[in-house]
């Protein structure tokens, strides 16, 4: 007999509005029931109090970047000056030193609320190039620390070949490449799915793969139904360099080679042309919005809005972790467009709350995850409503204050698959997350 355990929600997100008292029943680990006008909680329920919603999805992270935070804050430059900084950061790492980093680094997204991540991994082989005795040595390592800090994993593995339009991959970008899109696939290929993790695909960005070798990533996913996603239009020296090359837009190079479709993701598509557009809606390829990092890397305000409304939905992630806070990145999409236009209200805070969960979710290949409803993975968090930033909501308006006023700071219970992995405020498996990332990123100093 399968074991339920019922959690009583003091404000619920429902999708479409906030419910106070709801009793959520929960079965090898699905939500089994979702019961309302419940004013007090059930004998033997969990109490979770302040607002319960759906786990957060973190569609884009590279784990290792998280070691540049506050160092890369001083002075001035370019997101090509910034690269530099990552890339000495990249040389250092082990499959050993990137666990205790991942580790630590899932565990900070877990307190934050997210239950599952996008890694965006192109960190493959050992310094100079050599593969690793297990040539996936890299991709496990990240695995198995989302599994010790208890969140879902979709492995993105990407393709990275080569350093721009015809150029060889440079020494900082030997550890990335794997030669030719051939060899990439036959090592993803090793790669299996298991509880909690999905392997899907990535293409670095038109600079990173080469033209004629797209097809190649593109079919891979496309055999196993696998997300794909691909940094798009980050820069405008990326936009005049494939027009150099290729005499059209990056988005347009990706289209014609069979790139685009609902199960592909361009992060970022910041700099865009109406065409590009229109594109990217038409094919329903996803658009995901990394607002904190973008603004972090002076990269410009991408047209989250007029993506979507052509047909792109939109997911969102912490990328660089300059922070990692998902509900910043989501109101940071709305607060952006409202200084761009000079206008208020773009998208709602349900709208909000859906690309952080519901879609970001369906972007790293797990449609179902995202709602508190029946049938669906049990992963949700919990945001107080006690604290100095949230303190005094209007109940029907719990999530407006959480999604415009609440930080990863005020998350208080996070639960994956059935699964407690916070509970007040402290994470449940690991038991000092700062001491961790504190240790982890120290042994990568010089
Ligand atoms: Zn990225």
């Amino acid at each position: 007999m399968p074991l339920t355990t019922t959690y009583w929600l003091e404000h619920a997100w429902l999708g479409s509005h906030t419910e106070p008292g709801v009793a959520l029943d929960v079965t090898d680990g699905r939500i089994t029931a979702v019961r309302t006008g419940a004013d007090t909680p059930p004998p033997g329920a969990t109490v979770l109090r302040g607002l319960t919603v759906p786990g957060l999805a973190n569609a884009h992270s590279h784990a290792f970047h998280r070691a540049l935070r506050g160092t890369v804050q001083v002075g001035s430059g370019t997101f090509w000056t910034w690269r530099e900084v990552m890339y000495s950061v990249a040389q250092r790492l082990t499959p050993d030193s990137y666990f205790a980093l991942a580790r630590a680094v899932y565990a900070e997204m877990a307190l934050a609320g997210i239950t599952a991540v996008g890694e965006f991994h192109y960190l493959h082989h050992a310094p100079g190039g050599t593969p690793y005795a297990d040539p996936n040595a890299m991709g496990e390592a990240l695995i198995a620390a989302a599994g010790e800090a208890g969140i879902r994993i979709t492995l993105l593995d990407t393709a990275y070949l080569s350093s721009g339009f015809g150029a060889a991959p440079d020494h900082h970008q030997l550890r990335f490449s794997d030669g030719t899109a051939e060899k990439w696939a036959e090592r993803v290929s090793a790669l299996e799915e298991r509880d909690g993790v999905r392997i899907g695909a990535a293409i670095h960005s038109v600079r990173a793969v080469p033209a004629d070798q797209l097809s190649t990533v593109a079919r891979w996913a496309e055999e196993r139904r696998a997300p794909l996603h691909v940094h798009l239009s980050e820069q405008t020296a990326e936009n005049e360099a494939c027009h150099a090359a290729h005499g059209v837009t990056p988005t347009r190079l990706l289209a014609d080679h069979g790139v685009l479709g609902p199960r592909t993701t361009g992060v970022h598509n910041t700099h865009m042309t109406d065409a590009d557009i229109a594109l990217v809606g038409s094919t329903s390829t996803g658009t995901c919005m990394c607002p904190t990092t973008e603004r972090d890397l002076a990269d410009g305000i991408g047209p989250a809005a007029a993506l979507q409304k052509a047909g792109s939905p939109l997911s969102l992630g912490s990328d660089s972790h300059a922070v990692i806070d998902l509900l910043e990145e989501a109101r940071a999409m709305e607060l952006n467009e409202r200084l761009r236009t000079h206008i208020r209200g773009h998208w709602t805070a349900a709208a909000l709350l859906r690309a952080a969960s519901a879609d970001g979710h369906a972007a790293l290949g797990r449609p179902d995850a995202g709602v508190l409803e029946p049938g669906a993975p049990a992963d949700f968090a919990t945001i107080a409503l006690d604290t100095v930033r949230t303190a005094g909501p209007v109940p029907r308006l719990a999530a407006e204050t959480a999604v415009f006023a609440a930080t990863a700071a005020d998350v208080r219970h996070v639960v994956v698959g059935g699964r407690e992995i916070v509970r007040d405020g402290a994470h449940v498996s690991v038991p000092d997350v700062p001491r961790a990332l504190a240790e982890a990123i120290a042994a990568l100093r010089d």
